[in-house]
Parts: structure tokens; sequence; C-alpha cells
């Protein structure tokens, strides 16, 4: 019987605290440390990827990227489609799939601010911004935020 009560009785979700205080970048995602740190450890991954007969071409990307904020990620779309991790202070995107490395990248005039109102929402899957979006949007959804209902998601996911 004591299981069985065990198994029903579960901490209340919603007093759960996530303890992400920052939007993660290419720094947490890539685990570097500066620009240059980030350009090192791509080469190292592509030159090993290279003796798997995977196919890339390491190049400067000629096509201009925007940053956005993706379920509180700092990343930009290469032109191979994937998703890129980037840092608002280096200006600088790599491409672990097709080998871009973009210097090419555009971000907001205030990241900061950006993540200020991004990081007032709890849940780092609520973390979400595009560039279409201004700060006060952003600080509107957090407003009219619904317990248990992902803010911004849906700017992500159409
Ligand atoms: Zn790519």
């Amino acid at each position: 019987m004591t299981l069985y009560l065990a198994c029903w009785t579960r901490p209340s979700w919603g007093t759960l605290n996530y303890m992400v205080p920052f939007i993660v970048s290419a720094r947490e995602q890539h685990g570097v440390t500066s620009a240059e740190d980030y350009l090192a450890k791509h080469a190292a991954f592509l030159d090993k990827k290279a003796k798997t007969g995977a196919r890339f071409a390491v190049h400067d990307s000629a096509v201009e990227v925007t940053a956005w904020v993706g379920f509180n990620e700092w990343l930009v779309q290469c032109e191979c489609g994937a998703g890129n991790a980037t840092d608002p202070a280096w200006g600088l995107a790599c491409c672990y799939g097709c080998g871009a490395i973009h210097r090419l990248v555009t971000f907001p005039d205030d990241p900061a601010a950006i993540e200020r109102a991004l990081v007032a929402r709890v849940k780092p899957s609520d973390r979400h911004w595009l560039p279409t979006e201004s700060v006060d949007d952003l600080l509107a959804q957090n407003a009219d935020a619904s317990p248990g209902v992902l803010v911004g998601v849906s700017n992500v996911l159409e």
C-alpha cells in the first residue's frame, strides 16, 4: 500500500525553477571561450570528420545571416539548413555539417536587452526571439503568458 501511494505522490511541477539565467551561445554549445577558440574547435572537428569519409567543404560563407534565439540559444541558419550556434560578442557561427564559417552575422542593436527580456521567462524552452520582434514585444509576451503555456514558441514553429 505504501508503494502505491508513493507512485502517486510527486512534486508540484509549478514549483520547479530551472535556474538558467543566460541565453546559451557557442560558448556553451561548443565549449569554447573565444572566436579563435571556436574556429580552432570547428577545424579540429572537421579534421576528424574528414577521416570518416563525410562530405563537407570548409569555406567562408558569403551569405549574410541574421541571429535569432530559439529555445534559449543564439543561432543562425546556415545555407545548408542547419542551425549554427553563435555569440553576440563574436559575430561568428560555424557549421559542423557543411563546413561553413559565417562571419557576416547580424545581431540586434542591443542583444543584452533581448536576453534580459527572455531570461525573465523561467523555462529556457520558452525563450525565443525573432529579428522581427522588439524588446517591447517580448515584454508584452511575458506579461500575457499563462502558466504552463509556452511563450513565443509559435513564432519559432511557424
Ligand atoms: Zn551548413
